[in-house]
């Protein structure tokens, strides 16, 4: 007949599916056509019991061999195969675990998890359990940095205020950062906790020529923030952000003021400032302002401390602003 159908997408727009090898600086890397995600129903199915129990009830279950007593968290053996399929049944597990790993950190998260990145992933054991569950971590005392939490972790279960019943509904934090009533209490939600008084990191006390450097420094890094501000591409880095930052160095106290497309250096810290930066050579800002290396690269490798670990965010911003006045440059 010659009629053809057509389709949604255009054929020319769907990617072969395949592989090819790209070689980058002699080594070679396996490229591949993938879609980023579709947006689809599907059923939790025999998995539900476990998601409304977290959703609806705050409790932690997992299922325990009739046979062996081996309990399995999160419960994804209806019967046992240790035990030529003795069939399990559902309990319910402490919220307090040890990691049995340590874990790694997000920080450069898809989009899809951008919004919570940084943060850890990694496997607890949960007291009552026998297995280990995969559970999202972070910490209250500022940026998830490595270190904070490793192999042999105590940890505690959090809920998140709102639920809908998947695995981002919980994470945990390390115990030695509650109180023993938060530890001992079953449904701790996120909001039961204090995530707005981190501990600072100490500067060690400046001396009359770490402050005369530190002035020079804060002019370069004023005239490159200027320079910024006059740089379209710039500008539409941080469209529609606003922060107020306090920054502590060895030698001054400053306030950054990122204002919709602006960023104002202040003399003075902000009093009420949205998050504090603490980095204690205060060109380790200048550099990654300037392109001398990100921004956030010190905070991962600890030179650069924030009070709110979500605040990674701004930070990326602040790189890639950095990152468009080089690439005007070479224009
Ligand atoms: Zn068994």
């Amino acid at each position: 007949m010659g009629s053809k159908r057509e389709r949604v997408i255009p054929s020319k727009y769907i990617p072969e599916v395949g592989s090819h090898v790209e070689t980058i600086d002699g080594k070679n890397y396996l490229i591949a056509n993938d879609a980023m995600y579709a947006f689809y129903r599907r059923t939790k199915g025999e998995l539900s019991e476990f998601f409304l129990a977290l959703r609806d009830e705050k409790r932690l279950l997992g299922c325990k061999c009739s046979r062996c007593g081996l309990v399995r968290v999160p419960p994804f053996l209806t019967h046992c195969p240790d035990c030529n399929f003795a069939p399990t049944k559902i309990i319910e597990v402490e919220q307090v675990g040890v990691m049995n790993s340590t874990p790694p950190i997000t920080h450069f998260a898809t989009s899809l998890f951008q919004h919570i990145a940084p943060y850890g992933r990694g496997r607890v054991i949960f007291k009552g359990a026998d297995t280990a569950m995969s559970v999202l971590l972070y910490t209250t005392t500022g940026i998830l940095v490595p270190g904070i939490i490793k192999k042999g972790t105590e940890v505690k279960l959090v809920f998140n205020d709102e639920r809908i019943g998947n695995v981002a509904d919980v994470f945990c934090v390390p115990t030695s950062e509650l109180r023993k009533a938060q530890i001992e209490k079953k449904c701790l939600l996120r909001s039961e906790i204090d995530w707005e008084s981190p501990v600072e990191p100490k500067l060690p006390a400046a001396s009359a020529g770490d402050v005369a450097a530190c002035r020079e420094i804060l002019k370069e890094m004023r005239s490159i923030i200027d320079e910024m501000n006059r740089n379209e591409r710039a500008r539409k880095d941080i469209a529609g952000w606003r922060r107020d930052i306090l920054v502590k160095t060895r030698g001054a106290e400053f306030g950054i003021r990122i204002d919709d497309g602006k960023i104002r250096f202040e003399e003075k810290g902000p009093a009420a400032p949205d998050f504090v930066m603490v980095c204690e050579d205060p060109r380790t800002l200048l550099d990654g302002l300037a392109y001398r290396g990100a921004i956030t690269d010190s905070v991962i490798n600890k030179k650069l401390w924030l009070s709110k670990n979500m605040e990674f965010n701004t930070i990326f911003k602040l790189d890639r602003r950095a990152r468009s006045i080089a690439r005007s440059k070479k224009v």
